[in-house]
């Protein structure tokens, strides 16, 4: 009754039912699984969104070299400018500040803090970036918080079943793509985005992110991945912006989830987490691989 594995279908139930996706998320949980209670997942996205917060911290504060040597210290440094009255963002506030703990998340798990992955490693920074900065910008509770969370898990549970979430499957569209839908439509509940709208900022999110390769120097997950997190983390905003101003995707979400698939399938493998290819085989790509001792088999 509340399983789904299409936008289609989680739409449909959303409006038979008046839930949000967040509610919707829940209630499959307590459908699929008999031992689930409704407590006991509250309770365990609640550790989790602590683990978040400490990740975001922990990158904000740390000044070390990450293992691969090609980032650190690179979310203090964007810190120091958020804190610095005389230094200008283009960026409003919240974008500025979703950019540099996306950035944070992503270092700390470059430098071995404590992994988070949010749908995985690599991609994320997106999802808690963009959600401690709009916590702390516009006062959202850790229950609005939470809801939040369960409205991105639905968009990645549904590219998980229908395409992929990872670089090694279909290039960093699946990855950093997936984690920019999911954030789009996580931001666009908060704002009180109706279940069509939350679909419509993850389609728009998905759609211009189609065809981005993994190509990780060394395949280390430093670049273009820390960088890449904070850059996505902004397109988030411009995806709910788009929505509640009233622009409407004009592929469906399903069909530009399976666009991706098919994108990611005919992608080659030199541009899907090998480091043989794109970024990770330009010539200061191949050095600092060569650097670090590092064998790309294949080149
Ligand atoms: S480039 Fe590859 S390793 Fe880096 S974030 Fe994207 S998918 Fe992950």
């Amino acid at each position: 009754m509340y399983d789904f594995n299409t936008g289609e279908k989680l739409l449909e139930i959303c409006t038979q039912s008046n839930f949000t996706i967040a509610e919707v998320v829940i209630r499959r949980e307590l459908q699929l699984n008999e031992n689930a209670r409704r407590e006991a997942i509250m309770a365990e996205l609640t550790n989790r969104l602590e683990v978040i917060r400490s990740g975001v911290i922990e990158g904000l504060n740390r000044k070390d070299k990450s293992v691969g040597l090609m980032v650190g210290g690179l979310a203090n440094k964007l810190k120091a400018r958020l804190d610095n009255p005389d230094f200008a963002f283009f960026h409003s506030k919240v974008v500025a500040k979703a950019m540099t703990y996306a950035i944070a998340t992503n270092e700390n798990n470059a430098c071995m803090g404590r992994i988070l992955a949010f749908p995985t490693a690599g991609a994320a920074g997106v999802i808690p970036g963009i959600l401690c900065a709009v916590a702390e910008e516009f006062n959202y509770d850790d229950d609005a918080i939470l809801d939040a969370m369960l409205c991105a898990s639905a968009i990645g549970l549904i590219i998980a079943e229908n395409a992929s979430l990872s670089g090694a499957g279909g290039g960093c569209q699946a990855e950093v793509g997936s984690a920019t839908a999911m954030g789009a439509a996580a931001v666009t509940q908060l704002r009180g985005g109706t279940p069509t709208d939350c679909i419509n900022a993850a389609t728009l999110a998905l759609k211009n992110t189609l065809g981005l390769v993994c190509d990780p120097i060394g395949g280390m997950v430093e670049v273009p991945c820390v960088k890449r997190n904070g850059m996505f983390a902004t397109m988030v905003f411009s995806a709910s912006d788009l929505t509640m101003a009233g622009l409407v995707s004009f592929v469906p979400f399903d069909q530009v989830v399976d666009a991706m698939k098919r994108i990611g399938d005919m992608m080659p493998d030199a541009h899907k987490e090998t480091a043989m290819g794109g970024l990770a085989q330009t010539k200061i790509g191949r050095e600092q691989t060569k650097k670090l001792g590092i064998k790309i088999t294949g080149v």
